[in-house]
């Protein structure tokens, strides 16, 4: 059999490739027959990208609705509130969660600074380039260094900094929209 791969073949997809390519080869296709792909998750077996991202939305977004309308802060528009949700949730991109998911990226060093491995943790808070940026918000509003070390520091509460109603939600605010500019 000939493949005609994109892209170079390794680590956890060699693995997979070897496992399908052991799983083919004790097939008997009947003489004649035609192969092809079968989507098994819809009826008529054909593949639609809205079938699948309706799969991930629906679950995810109605476990998750509830709780992102508890996240009130009327200050933001809702898309900056899903933002920092998906943040709290480990729901971005970053290469340590593409890893989890099987995505293959050769490493999962942060491309920013390279320091260190880019989990949203260090994407959003620790990464130098984001506690610079954090830094300079903390100076504005008084402080002499950003005391925001972990991802419920930064964005799941108003990190003790400021207690009352309204200087809380428009520090929530100001959080938020940082994490959302890094
Ligand atoms: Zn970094």
């Amino acid at each position: 059999m000939t493949w005609n791969w994109s892209r170079e073949i390794r680590g956890r997809l060699s693995n997979e490739l070897n496992e399908l390519q052991a799983d083919i080869s004790t097939l008997d296709p009947p003489a004649r027959s035609k192969d092809g792909w079968k989507w098994v998750l819809d009826s008529e077996g054909i593949f639609v990208t809205r079938t699948l991202s309706s799969l991930i939305d629906d679950p995810l977004l109605c476990n998750s609705i509830s709780e992102i309308e508890t996240m009130r802060n009327n200050l933001v528009p809702s898309k900056l509130r899903i933002f920092i949700w998906r943040i709290i949730h480990g729901r971005l991109p970053v290469r340590v969660e593409l890893e989890k998911r099987g995505i293959d990226l050769g490493s999962t060093r942060c491309p920013t600074c390279d320091d260190d491995i880019e989990t949203i943790e260090h994407a959003f808070i620790s990464c130098k380039h984001a506690r610079d940026i954090w830094d300079r918000v903390y100076k504005w509003w008084g402080a002499q260094h950003a005391t925001n070390f972990s991802i419920e520091e930064s964005f799941c509460g108003n990190n003790g900094a400021i207690k009352s109603g309204w200087g809380s939600k428009l520090w929530q605010a100001i959080e938020w929209i940082t994490g959302y500019v890094i």
